[in-house]
């Protein structure tokens, strides 16, 4: 049997030659393998045992024969540095849903200063529970509750809440329906922002659930539904972080004004450059 190295170069090459990604090959190693990067390299010139070199090699033509995306072979992704099982019914979390995670931690914490009261924070369309559960993971004082139509992606985000131990209310149910009546501090979503007529990378447009991506002619249907009754459920202070396309933040902005009165407006790009969040922030 090869090594493990052995084997990783053999099918990063193999993948290159395919025009494929040699990176998604390193993920199916370390997956197989059961070893983190910095434990993966010590062991690395171990021979490979026979079950798990079969194992891989079938993973490696599931990605570059099958094109189904590394995650939906893993079932899993790391977020936020948490496991979160996916599957085709969610979408699979992305690094840039990260950084809202990141900038929405230090927001509400600076905008909320009484340490001493809790945060009730709504995740709408939560798919995988990535944020719901994020936040309520990375700072104790935030209460979440999440809402999410799919039956099958609500399945997934209980089942994530539970391995990662969260303490997350979730609803079945449109975008702020199940919570009308309650109200919140903070209200957090990524909904499906990809216009309807998109041309999308197959391995996105085969495979992740279109509920999740697609937000109506100029992607904009998810937000102007949840900012039409956003302070139905708002507190007088409130914040509403939004992840969105990279084209759209001066449209949102706007959205934001004709729904929204007296709020300041933040918005942030992404590691890459592109406008990619936006956080309104009430005073009350
Ligand atoms: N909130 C989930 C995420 O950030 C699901 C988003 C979606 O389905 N559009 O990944």
């Amino acid at each position: 049997m090869p090594t493990y190295k052995e084997a990783l170069n053999v099918h990063e090459d193999y993948a290159l030659n395919n025009d494929k990604e040699p990176s998604a090959i390193r993920l199916l190693m370390l997956h197989i393998s059961g070893y983190s990067g910095a434990d993966f390299l010590s062991h690395q010139d171990e021979p490979m045992d026979e079950a798990k070199y079969l194992k891989f090699r079938k993973m490696v033509d599931e990605y570059v024969i099958a094109h189904r995306p590394v995650q939906h072979i893993t079932e899993c992704e790391t977020f936020y540095g948490y496991r979160f099982c996916v599957n085709h019914h969610v979408l699979i979390p992305r690094f840039e849903t990260e950084e809202l995670v990141g900038y929405l931690l230090d927001l509400s914490e600076t905008y909320f200063t009484k340490t001493d009261t809790p945060l009730h924070l709504l995740d709408v369309g939560t798919g995988s529970g990535c944020l719901a559960i994020t936040l309520a993971l990375e700072n104790p004082r935030i209460k979440a509750q999440a809402t999410e139509i799919s039956p099958a992606a609500l399945d997934v985000a209980k089942r994530n809440a539970d391995s990662l131990q969260a303490d997350v209310l979730f609803h079945e149910g449109n975008l702020l329906d199940p919570v009308l009546g309650q109200t919140f501090d903070i209200l957090v979503s990524n909904p499906p922002y990809i216009p309807n007529k998109e041309v999308l990378d197959p391995l996105v447009k085969d495979h992740e659930p279109h509920l999740a991506l697609f937000g109506g002619e100029d992607g904009l249907d998810f937000y102007r539904a949840i900012l039409k009754d956003a302070e139905r459920i708002l507190n007088p202070r409130y914040i509403i972080a939004f992840e969105h396309a990279y084209d759209k933040a001066r449209e949102l902005k706007k959205l934001c004004k004709k729904y929204l009165s007296d709020v300041c407006i933040i918005q942030k790009k992404d590691m890459q450059g592109k406008d990619r969040m936006t956080f309104v922030l009430k005073k009350g």
